[in-house]
C-alpha cells in the first residue's frame, strides 16, 4: 500500500496537539480526584479552601482549552485537504476540542464572568428557597439564568429552535425536532399504561420494604454483587456519600459512591448497580484513548443508557433476582424468609406516582423528565416566563402523573440543575432509557440465551458484548453514530414503549 507522506506542518501540529490534549486530560483527572475527595473524604473545615485550589486548576485547564495555541493547532488540523490524512482518533479529538473552543470563544469574557457569579449566587438562593418553600426567593436568579441562557443560545446559533443550542451541549446533534416525536410517543404510552396499572393492576407486596435492613449487611451484599455484575474492584473502589455518583480518575481508577439507609434497602441496592453501570463503561474504554479527551463516554445520554441498562433492564429483571435472591435471603433471613422471589421481583418493580423525580420508578420517571423538557423548551423559546413555573409544574404533574405537589419544595424547587445553568440536561436521563431499550433489543438478538446468562450469574458474557460494541470506543463516535453502529438504526422510541408495556403487563397481571 502506498504510504501517504504527511505535510511537515501537520506532523508538527499533530505532535503538539497530542501533548496539549495529554496535559489537559492530566489536569482534568487531578481535578476529578479533588472533586471526589471533597465529596467523600475532606473534613468540613477544609472544604472551602480546597474548593478554591481546585478552582484555580480548573481555570488553568479552561485557559489551555481556549488558548491561542489550541486555536492555531485546530486551524492547522482542520484545514480541509490536510485533515484527510488524519486518523479516526485524531479526527474525533479535533471534533471535541473544536466544539468547546468555538463555544467558549463566542461568549464575551465579561458576559461569562457575570454568568459565573450569577450561578454561584443562584445556587445559594435555590438552597434557601427549597428549604423554606419560598419560590419567590429563587425567582429573580432563575429569571436571570433563563435570560443568559437565551443569550447564549443566540450566540451559539441554531437552525430551528433556540433550545437546540442548549441540548447540543449535553447530547451533541440532538434537536427539538428529533426529540419531540420520541418524547411524545413515550409520554402518551406511559400515561395510558399508568392509568391501566392504577385501574386494573394487581397490587405488589411493596410493604416488604417497610422493614429495617441492617446497614452492615447491606454493605456486605453490595460488595458481594459488584464484581459479579462486572465492576473490576482492582480498578476502582466504592465509598459512601449522600448523593451517589461515579468519578473517573483514569480507566484503572474508577470510584463509585452509594448511600445506605436502614429503612430503605432499595436505595443503596439499585443506586450501587446504577453507578456500577457508569463505572464499568469507563473501566472498559480502550487504553489507547487514555490520557486523551476520548477517555470518557460518548455523551450524557449514552452514559446514562449504561447505568439504566444495568439498573433497570438487568437489575430489575426476574432472571437477575432468580440468581441473587437466595443470597439476599441469606443476608436478611428475618426480613425475607417468607417472601417469594416472585413477590420480591414484583415489589422492586412497583409503580407509584410520586412528587420527587429521584425517587420515581422506572415507568413514571420518564414523565418527570417530559414535564421538565416541555418547561425548558417553552422557557428558552420565550413562550412562558419563570414566574409561571409553579402553576405550570403542578398542572403537568396532575396531567401526567395524577398527583399535585403540596409545596414548591416537593415541586418546582426539587432539582438543583437550573441553579447551575444546566438547562438542556434533563432530557439525557430519558434518552438513557430510550437508548438502553434499543440496546437491550439488539443484545437479546446477538447474545444467544441472554436471559439465561443473567439467571446463571454470567454477567461476563454480557459485559464483553457491551465492551466490544459500546464501551471500548469512549468518545470516538458521536451518540448518533454509536447507536446506529450498535443497533443498525437511529434512536427509536418503540423499543422502550414495547419494553415497558411488556414488563408491566406481566408484573401487574394486566
Ligand atoms: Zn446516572
Amino acid at each position: 500500500m502506498e504510504q501517504k507522506v504527511m505535510d511537515p506542518t501537520v506532523e508538527k501540529a499533530l505532535e503538539q496537539f497530542k501533548a496539549l490534549d495529554e496535559k489537559i486530560t492530566h489536569f482534568s483527572s487531578i481535578i476529578g480526584l479533588a472533586d471526589w475527595d471533597q465529596k467523600v473524604m475532606a473534613p468540613k473545615k477544609g472544604r472551602s479552601m480546597f474548593a478554591k485550589a481546585a478552582g484555580t486548576l480548573r481555570t488553568e485547564v479552561f485557559k489551555l482549552s481556549v488558548s491561542q495555541e489550541m486555536g492555531d493547532l485546530l486551524d492547522t488540523l482542520l484545514s480541509n485537504e490536510k485533515t484527510e490524512g488524519l486518523d479516526e482518533m485524531t479526527k474525533a479529538k479535533v471534533r471535541e476540542y473544536k466544539e468547546y473552543y468555538q463555544k467558549s470563544k463566542s461568549i464575551p469574557a465579561d458576559l461569562f464572568q457575570e454568568y459565573s457569579i450569577l450561578t454561584a449566587q443562584a445556587n445559594d438562593a435555590w438552597e434557601e428557597a427549597r428549604e423554606n418553600n419560598d419560590f419567590a426567593r429563587y425567582l429573580p436568579s432563575l429569571e436571570k439564568i433563563v435570560e443568559y441562557k437565551r443569550k447564549f443560545a443566540e450566540i451559539y446559533g441554531y437552525e430551528e429552535h433556540p433550545y437546540d443550542a442548549l441540548l447540543d451541549e449535553f447530547e451533541p446533534g440532538l434537536t427539538v425536532k428529533k426529540l419531540d416525536p420520541l418524547f411524545a410517543k413515550l409520554r402518551e404510552s406511559s400515561v395510558k399504561l399508568l392509568e391501566r396499572i392504577k385501574k386494573n393492576g394487581k397490587p405488589t407486596k411493596v410493604e416488604i420494604f417497610d422493614q429495617s435492613f441492617e446497614i452492615e449487611k447491606q454493605k456486605e451484599f453490595n460488595r458481594f454483587i459488584l464484581p459479579i455484575i462486572g465492576f473490576d474492584m482492582n480498578a476502582g473502589r466504592m465509598d459512601e456519600t449522600v448523593h451517589p455518583f461515579a468519578q473517573t480518575v483514569n480507566t484503572g481508577d474508577v470510584r463509585l459512591t452509594t448511600r445506605y439507609l436502614e429503612k430503605n434497602v432499595r436505595s443503596a441496592l439499585f443506586g450501587t448497580i446504577h453507578e456500577a453501570g457508569h463505572g464499568i463503561y469507563e473501566q472498559h474504554v480502550n487504553p489507547a484513548f487514555e490520557e486523551s479527551v476520548l477517555q470518557s463516554g460518548a455523551s450524557f445520554g449514552i452514559h446514562e443508557s449504561q447505568s439504566r441498562f444495568l439498573e433497570n433492564m438487568v437489575g430489575r429483571s426476574k432472571e437477575f433476582w432468580k440468581y441473587f435472591y437466595p443470597k439476599l435471603q441469606e443476608y436478611f433471613p428475618n426480613q425475607l424468609e417468607n417472601v417469594s422471589v416472585e413477590d420480591f421481583y414484583r415489589a422492586v418493580n412497583t409503580v407509584q406516582p410520586s412528587f420527587i423525580r429521584v425517587e420515581a420508578d422506572e415507568l413514571t420517571y420518564n414523565l418527570h423528565i417530559m414535564l421538565r423538557y416541555e418547561i425548558e423548551k417553552a422557557l428558552i423559546g420565550g413562550e412562558i416566563e419563570a414566574k409561571d413555573l409553579p402553576a405550570i409544574w403542578n398542572q403537568k404533574m396532575q396531567d401526567y402523573l395524577g398527583v399535585t405537589p403540596n409545596t414548591d419544595t416537593e415541586g418546582v424547587l426539587q432539582d438543583v440543575h437550573w441553579s447551575f445553568g444546566g438547562i438542556g440536561y434533563f432530557p439525557s436521563y430519558s434518552l438513557g432509557n430510550l437508548y438502553a431499550a434499543q440496546i437491550l433489543r439488539t443484545i437479546q438478538n446477538e447474545v444467544p440465551e441472554f436471559n439465561n446468562h443473567i439467571e446463571n450469574g454470567r454477567f461476563d458474557l454480557i459485559q464483553e458484548w457491551l465492551k466490544e460494541k459500546i464501551h471500548q470506543y469512549g468518545k470516538l463516535y458521536t451518540p448518533n453514530e454509536l447507536i446506529v453502529r450498535v443497533t443498525g438504526e437511529e434512536l427509536n422510541a418503540d423499543y422502550l414503549v414495547e419494553y415497558l408495556e411488556k414488563k408491566y403487563t406481566e408484573v401487574y397481571e394486566l
